[in-house]
This record gives C-alpha cells, sequence and structure tokens, in this order.
C-alpha cells in the first residue's frame, strides 16, 4: 500500500471514532480512519455490547431457573441447562452483525479504512503498521480516538485465571467460582450475570461500598439483589494475591480473607490507551494520564484533536460519539462547541440505576435549594405488572423555579428512561412539564410524572 493523505485522519474506530468518521465523511470531508484491532472498538466487541448480550442470556436463564420452582406466575418447567459456548457464539453473532455494520456505515460515507496500529511521525503525519507493511499517512487534522483498556492490578497482572472483562465475555465455560474485584459497574454487571448463570460470585471492594460513584439511596436495591442471588461480597478488603484457586486479601482492619475462585476477575478501572501512539512526538498538555481537551475537542496541537476515553471521564461510548460528530462538524467548518447540559449514565446490573444531571448531594453541594421528589416504583403499576417493585425515580429541581437539574432512577427495566431524562434536562424542562405531559399507561414513565407531580406537592397514585 503506498502513502496515503486526507483531510482527517481518526486514529481509532470505537464508538468516538466511527461516528466521527462517518459524520466527516456525509459532510464531504477526506476521511481516513485507522484501527489496529478492529471497527466498533472497546464498546462492540469487548464493552458495551457483548456484556449486555451476556447479561441478557444471564437474565433469560435465571428467569427460566426461577420458573422451574414454584413461583406466584404458575409457570413449571424443567431445571434449564446452558450450553455456554453457543451462549458465547450467540454473543458473538450479535457483535458481528455490529461490527459489520459499522465498516458499512464508514464505506458509505465514502470514509477509508486502514487497519494497523498507528504512530505519531510528527503533528501531520502518522506512521502505521498494517499487514503488508508501514504506510504514511499525511493529514490537515487529526483525531485520537484510541480508547481505553482494563487496569491491571501491578501485583496481580492480567494472566491465567486473572482476566479482565474482556476474556470474562469469551470463557468457554461458567466458572463453578468466580471472584471479581472492584464493584464498580463493569464489576457488579458481569459479577451479577456470572451468578445468574450459576457461578459462585464472591465481590472483593476496597471502598465500603458498592458503585462508589452514586449515592446509597440508589445502590440498595442492587445491594439488596446481591444479597438474594447470594453474591459475598466484601467491602473495605484490599485483593492482596491469587495461588492455587485461592484469592487472598486484607481488610481495612488488617484481618486476612480467603476466596476459593476458579476465575479471578479485575475490574478497577480503565486506562487511557496511548501506548504505542507515539505522543513523545507531539507536544500535547496532558490531565494526568488523559490527554487534556478544550471545549471543542482540541488539544494542545493546532490540527489535533481528541475525544472518548483517552480524554477522561465519563468513559462512556455516548459522549465519545457525541465528541466525534462535533469534531466532523469543526473539521468540516461548522461552528461548534461543547455544550450539552447532561450525559446520562446507566449501570446494567440489577436492578439497573441511571442518572442524569445532579443528584440531590451534589445540588447542595453547589448551595442550590432544591426539590428532591422521589416516587417509588412499588407504586407503579407496570413494575407490579413484571414483578419488580424495587426502585424508585428521583427528579432534583430548582426550589425557586422547579428547573429540573437532575433525575436518577434505580430500577428493573429504568435503563429505557434515560432518553427521557437527558431530553428533558437538556430541553430544561421545569417540574411542571413534566408533569403536565401525558405518559402512557401503564409504564414506568407514568413513575416519572408521578415523580413531578410530587415534586408540586399533588402526587395522584401515592
Ligand atoms: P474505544 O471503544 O476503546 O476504541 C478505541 C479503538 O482505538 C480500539 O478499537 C483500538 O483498537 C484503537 N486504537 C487504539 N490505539 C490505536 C493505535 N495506536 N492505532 C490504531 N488503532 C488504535 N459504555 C457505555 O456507554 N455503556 C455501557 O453499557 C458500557 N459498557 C461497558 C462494558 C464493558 C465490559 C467495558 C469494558 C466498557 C463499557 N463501556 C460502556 C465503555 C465504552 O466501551 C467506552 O466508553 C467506549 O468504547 C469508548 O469509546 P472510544 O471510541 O473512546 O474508544
Amino acid at each position: 500500500m503506498s502513502d496515503l493523505s486526507c483531510k482527517l485522519l481518526v486514529i481509532g474506530a470505537g464508538p468516538g471514532g466511527y461516528v466521527t468518521a462517518i459524520r466527516a465523511g456525509q459532510l464531504g470531508v477526506d476521511t481516513i480512519i485507522v484501527d489496529g484491532e478492529a471497527l466498533g472498538g472497546t464498546c462492540l466487541n469487548v464493552g458495551c455490547i457483548p456484556s449486555k448480550a451476556l447479561i441478557h442470556a444471564a437474565d433469560e436463564f435465571a428467569a427460566s431457573a426461577a420458573h422451574s420452582k414454584k413461583n406466584p406466575l404458575g409457570i413449571s418447567h424443567p431445571k434449564p441447562k446452558i450450553d455456554f459456548k453457543q451462549t458465547i457464539k450467540w454473543k458473538d453473532g450479535v457483535v458481528k452483525q455490529l461490527t459489520g455494520g459499522v465498516g458499512a456505515l464508514l464505506k458509505k460515507a465514502k470514509v477509508r479504512t486502514v487497519m494497523g496500529w498507528a504512530t505519531f511521525v510528527d503533528g501531520k503525519t502518522v506512521s502505521v503498521a498494517t499487514d503488508k507493511g508501514e504506510i504514511k499517512i499525511s493529514a490537515e487534522n487529526i483525531c485520537i480516538a484510541s480508547g481505553s483498556t482494563s487496569t491491571e492490578l501491578p501485583h496481580m497482572p492480567f494472566g491465567g485465571d486473572i482476566i479482565s472483562s474482556t476474556e470474562a465475555l469469551a470463557l468457554e465455560t461458567v466458572p463453578a467460582s468466580l471472584a471479581v474485584i472492584g464493584a464498580g459497574y463493569i464489576g457488579l454487571e458481569l459479577g451479577i450475570a456470572y451468578a445468574k448463570l450459576g457461578a459462585k460470585v464472591t465481590i472483593v471492594e476496597r471502598e465500603d461500598r458498592i458503585l462508589p460513584i452514586y449515592d446509597a439511596a440508589l445502590t440498595k436495591p442492587v445491594l439488596a439483589r446481591l444479597k438474594a442471588l447470594k453474591i459475598n461480597l466484601h467491602l473495605k478488603t484490599d485483593a492482596a494475591a491469587f495461588a492455587d484457586g485461592v484469592l487472598t486479601g486484607k481488610t481495612s482492619g488488617s484481618k486476612s480473607v480467603e476466596i476459593p475462585a476458579e476465575k479471578v476477575l479485575v475490574t478497577v478501572g480503565r486506562s487511557p490507551q496511548t501506548k504505542g501512539l507515539g505522543l513523545d512526538n507531539l507536544v500535547l498538555d496532558m490531565d494526568g494520564p488523559f490527554i487534556k481537551i478544550d471545549d471543542r475537542c482540541r488539544t494542545a496541537m493546532t490540527g489535533i484533536y481528541a475525544i472518548g476515553d483517552v480524554t477522561g471521564e465519563p468513559m462512556l461510548a455516548h459522549r465519545a460519539m457525541a465528541q466525534g460528530e462535533m469534531v466532523a462538524e469543526l473539521v468540516a467548518g461548522k461552528a461548534r462547541v461543547w455544550d450539552k447540559a447532561v450525559i446520562p449514565a446507566i449501570c446494567f446490573t440489577d436492578p439497573e440505576i441511571v442518572t442524569a444531571g445532579l443528584s440531590p448531594d451534589e445540588a447542595e453541594a453547589e448551595n442550590i435549594e432544591i426539590i428532591n421528589a422521589m416516587f417509588p416504583l412499588a407504586a407503579n403499576g407496570r413494575s407490579l405488572a413484571i414483578e419488580r417493585t424495587d426502585g424508585f425515580i428521583r427528579i432534583v429541581a430548582r426550589k425557586d423555579n422547579h428547573l429540573v437539574l437532575g433525575i436518577q432512577a434505580v430500577g428493573k427495566g429504568c435503563a429505557e428512561l434515560a432518553s427521557g431524562f437527558g431530553l428533558a434536562i437538556e430541553m430544561g424542562a421545569r417540574l411542571e412539564d413534566i408533569a403536565d405531559t401525558i405518559h402512557a399507561h401503564p409504564t414506568q414513565g407514568e413513575a416519572v410524572q408521578e415523580a413531578a407531580l410530587k415534586g408540586l406537592g399533588h402526587a395522584l397514585h401515592i
């Protein structure tokens, strides 16, 4: 392959990079995208999508298992079995369909795709190690969308039975026992899924609570579910070593803990993927290990942008995509700036947690007088009809003018409410806007309306 040139070169074809490239292509920008591994990045190949597929399979299996015992629905069938190889094959099929779709969309947008690892030569040139040898790509603009990788524990590096989320999504069998180090959202999502699939799961967390970035009210229903699923939880515990099928740890009170485990899943965070990028050949400002960007995703060097996980928290696919769309439009000459009011986040735990905007604590920390209106799912018909009333919807609004500052939810199926939460905050909704909108019946959405009504002092169904 001979050397190439373009107006925009995108490094990394994850959700950030491929969206940048597609939007740029749509706008007629001559664009090349490079990836060393696979189109779709972490999200489509080893992150969001395969994890949600595994969670779905685990939920289906757990539902069958529940129905093989005496249950209020009157359903009976034999104890289910799982052919886990087939489950993983199905999950791989979902991934393949989506990554293939990304390839087709890039092609449709007339984006040139080069598979290989990119290294900066200088601010306008990148060398790419492809299967067919090294090529140089020169570009007027470069967008770094190189994402992130699982963080390793220095004293327990990945390898053998110590695995990252990537291996946890491709196991051949359900392990009899699984120790999860780190009770953030990735560890909990996968830990809960494997518990439902029949593994004996133990979670070890250094902090004194699960999902430390969420408030206790939101995590309480998840804690109750961990207990119901017989997942052992060791809080305030540091994992020390793993040998001969036993994970050892120490509590903050110096008590030793021994956990038998066939596999140890380490989910202690994600680190920016900058290795091999040749950042030494550039003069970028960094924000700790992340690439520092401004409100247009510009780095310290003219013509070099950075988006997605490599730029720091929140490390979420939809943030990367929104940044990518903006960068493509900037390169095409449009006036754009990062002016999003909110980036919703979802933990696909059981039950799911959704957050958008400010929590009550965060609003109060900003000295804002608030209305904190909570409506329990126990009073929602739809939740009752799907047998899951654990959870609530909470709206945080300004006391003076009722402007909605944040909406949070915890409950089975609440993930699908996230778009409405984001829309309400982005549109500057007041409690009255939500309360006066007809919400279809019977849905969990009605609980959002009821929370707004409650905030106004006249909830109907409580
Ligand atoms: P990535 O998706 O990481 O893509 C970066 C790409 O760049 C990769 O394909 C890599 O091969 C390529 N690359 C890196 N360096 C180079 C180089 N030098 N040359 C060429 N190519 C390079 N987020 C959500 O929003 N919702 C979820 O439910 C969710 N679930 C998750 C579950 C798991 C198990 C994990 C691990 C992550 C999850 N995430 C979720 C996070 C989400 O995957 C990331 O936020 C998202 O993928 C970041 O997108 P990105 O484009 O910045 O980078």
